[in-house]
């Protein structure tokens, strides 16, 4: 049995019981949910979308990898920030036969800054500096690989302070025609340290470092589920300990300077597997700004 193909194109999801994604909202383009693929989110470059699969199946896959399906059949896929695009899930039947779905994932315009010299000079490699970065680096990759039954992916996510935002998602420099590594969270600055701020969504605490790591500083990395996390850099303290389960809206932690941070500021990314997404999908744009 072979059922029904969707194509879209254009940014724009076409066919049944599918959900368009526009603006901050989604919108709904009719037809009956139980035949096809619903989703809704944003199809786009560091974006993300939930969708249910067809009644009946039992495997899913996107873009040829597996994605766990929840009991209810509802599902969570994200994009990139360099994603490709096109998405195509795949459902299979336990009685047999599939479904596919193909949509497209729409492109983005970074923010680019083009500086005319080269990098500028990092402190030389360091024999104790490489043996702790290699130890932070495995509890963080620790942490990632935690998979807790949490919730929160099924959420609308709320901003976990309000400020301004100081660092966009993607931002890149290029100097002198060498792209550097591209900004992979949100900064929001409140213009001052000790500012508290809340889960944006349900989930478990994967890591609460109580020493700063080189970079990140006190580290907070919350598990949403379905491969879905948070983490938190630079933060002052930490109001919850690893193991923790947190609810959306929960007093975590104070945004602080520590680690490399040129002032005080809450980083947030947001990560699905490998994927690196832009929280400012998820959230919308910041109440007053
Ligand atoms: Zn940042």
């Amino acid at each position: 049995m072979k059922r029904r193909l969707f194509l879209a194109a254009g940014g724009a999801l076409a066919g049944a019981g599918i959900l368009r994604a526009s603006g901050w909202a989604a919108e709904r383009l009719g037809g009956d949910p139980l035949a096809d693929f619903a989703l809704t989110g944003q199809l786009t470059q560091g974006g993300w979308a939930r969708g249910k699969a067809p009644l009946g199946a039992s495997r899913l896959a996107f873009n040829g990898r597996a994605v766990r399906l929840a009991p209810d059949l509802t599902f969570l896929i994200a994009f990139d920030r360099d994603s490709g695009p096109r998405g195509e899930l795949l459902a299979e039947f336990a009685g047999g036969g599939s479904s596919r779905g193909q949509f497209a994932i729409s492109p983005r315009r970074w923010q680019i800054e083009h500086i005319p010299l080269g990098p500028r000079p990092g402190t030389p490699p360091n024999a104790e500096y490489a043996r702790r970065r290699e130890g932070e680096l495995a509890r963080i990759n620790a942490a990632r690989a935690q998979d807790h039954a949490a919730e929160g992916w099924r959420q609308k996510f709320i901003y976990p302070v309000y400020g301004r935002i100081s660092g966009r998602f993607g931002a890149q420099r290029i100097y002198n025609g060498t792209p550097g590594s591209y900004h992979s969270g949100m900064d929001i600055a409140t213009g001052t340290s000790g500012t508290p701020f809340v889960a944006p969504a349900d989930g478990i605490v994967a890591l609460a470092g109580e020493n700063a790591f080189s970079l990140e500083g006190r580290l907070l990395m919350i598990d949403h589920g379905m491969g879905l996390g948070s983490a938190f850099l630079h933060c002052s303290s930490h109001a919850v300990k690893e193991g923790d389960i947190v609810r959306k809206g929960q007093f975590i932690g104070r945004i602080g300077a520590t680690g490399r941070a040129t002032g005080p500021h809450l980083h947030w990314s947001l990560k699905w597997r490998e994927s690196r997404l832009d929280p400012l999908l998820f959230v919308g744009a910041m109440p007053g700004a």
